[in-house]
């Protein structure tokens, strides 16, 4: 395959070193590279086609879109008006009153950007609470907010006053606890930091978190370990922001993973499958006593992609019409029952995952180290097979799925047999 992706690389670097094969069209969960051969998509532009491929549907309503206005800044206009009413909607009913939207496009590290400022400006506070491992994009200060040093080694920190604490990733404890010896939970430390006086970091403008860390492994963070922080943050006055972009729009089985959590945040960041078809938006939802922005305090060329906004008013529907976020949970309960039996394997650390984000952690079982190296061998028999999967996590050692929210039964059981199979033929 990496020949042929040479010759359509031409001077534009592509990303996908590790996945070789250049792509010359898809539908629904498969794609077909320009030689012809098929794959099952578990990739799905990186969780941005939650209804797979061309969705005939969303392809209608932005090619509808093309000939009436495509480009609108930020001015108000029906279709995105439409589009702002469907994503209140699917807020739960305690928090939809009080939500606001600001569109900051075109992509999630903007959105996170805007998060920050946001909240730096509401408190008047500079310093910023983020987590190890964890992933929130590639624009400087997204970057600088990321926990998960593989992603940033290239760049040394430039901005100042983030700071670090453990997440509940207990499959390998950030503070080398064992179950039978973690009292509590990684929520000790940061409310020892916060509440040391002065010995520990100062109030912050907002904690920062992913529900499920993506990039970083796609580690659920422990139920009691959100809510210990969530307390924390509403006890000190510290706005708590989630960072939704890879979890967002369904793909956790409900429209936001922190609905399962039991807690409400006062800023959501969202962006990739939000027009469910790849064109590009990105937005902040927000609670309105953080509505402290003057118009144009936070500008930005591309939020007014009115092509994104009929797909991703279309897609709600669709996404309401069909049951998908049933799909969801129940094809995610059918990864897990094809899946989990692998932790009997002693190279697999751990099987996890909510609704259809899921990873296979590696391992070696002589001394626990994340195995990249076998991750890296699994993926590359799986592409071989016609899977297209992605790494992440410490080392890449990390299989992570992440496949369109309206797979089918039939699909899921193919992509899980070419998977168990190039498990297989790694390990050979
Ligand atoms: N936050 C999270 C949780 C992400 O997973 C990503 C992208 N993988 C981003 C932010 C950045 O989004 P983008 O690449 O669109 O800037």
């Amino acid at each position: 395959y990496l020949a042929r992706q040479q010759v359509y690389e031409s001077n534009a670097r592509s990303y996908p070193r590790r996945l070789p094969i250049a792509i010359e069209e898809a539908s629904g969960s498969l794609v077909r590279d320009v030689d012809g051969n098929v794959f099952i998509d578990f990739l799905a532009g990186a969780g941005v086609l939650s209804l797979g491929h061309n969705h005939p549907e969303l392809v209608a309503a932005v090619t509808e879109q093309l000939g009436v206005l495509t480009h609108g800044l930020d001015f108000p206009t029906p279709v995105r008006e439409d589009f702002v009413e469907a994503q209140l909607s699917m807020l739960p009913d305690t928090m939809r009153d009080r939500m606001k939207i600001h569109f900051c496009g075109p992509t999630g590290a903007n959105a996170v950007d805007a998060a920050l400022k946001l909240c730096k400006t509401a408190t008047g506070r500079g310093d910023i609470i983020s987590f190890q491992g964890g992933f929130h994009g590639a624009s400087h200060a997204a970057m600088a907010l990321t926990g998960l040093v593989s992603q940033k080694r290239p760049v040394a920190n430039g901005v100042p006053g983030i700071h670090f604490f453990p997440y509940s990733y207990c499959a390998r404890c950030p503070i080398g606890l064992s179950p039978d010896t973690c009292a509590t939970n990684c929520a000790d430390v940061l409310e020892r930091a916060l509440t040391d006086g002065n010995g520990g970091v100062p109030l912050p403008a907002a904690v920062v978190m992913e529900l499920v860390q993506g990039e970083g492994g796609v580690i659920p963070a422990t139920v009691e370990f959100a809510r210990r922080v969530r307390a924390l943050t509403l006890q000190l006055g510290i706005p708590f922001v989630v960072d939704e972009v890879q979890t967002g729009c369904g793909r956790t089985g409900t429209w936001f993973a922190f609905e399962q959590y039991g807690i409400e945040p006062d800023v959501i960041i969202a962006s990739k499958a939000l027009s469910g078809i790849g064109t590009p938006v990105a937005l902040i939802i927000y609670d309105e006593k953080l509505d402290v922005w003057e118009p144009g305090a936070h500008t930005g060329t591309f939020r007014g992609n009115q092509l994104a906004f009929a797909a991703g008013a279309a897609a709600v529907g669709i996404i309401r019409r069909d049951g998908i976020l049933d799909n969801v949970v129940q094809r995610g309960e059918q990864i897990a029952d094809r899946l989990k039996p692998l932790v009997d394997d002693p190279w697999v650390a751990e099987v996890r995952g909510r609704g259809l984000i899921w990873g296979i952690e590696f391992a070696d079982p002589k001394n626990g180290r994340p195995a990249g190296g076998l991750a890296a061998a699994v993926q590359a028999a799986a592409l071989r097979g016609g899977l297209i999967v992605e790494l992440g996590g410490r080392d890449d050692c990390v299989v992570r799925m992440l496949p369109p929210l309206n797979v089918t039964t039939g699909t899921v059981e193919a992509a899980c047999t070419i998977l168990l199979d190039a498990i297989g033929t790694a390990k050979a």
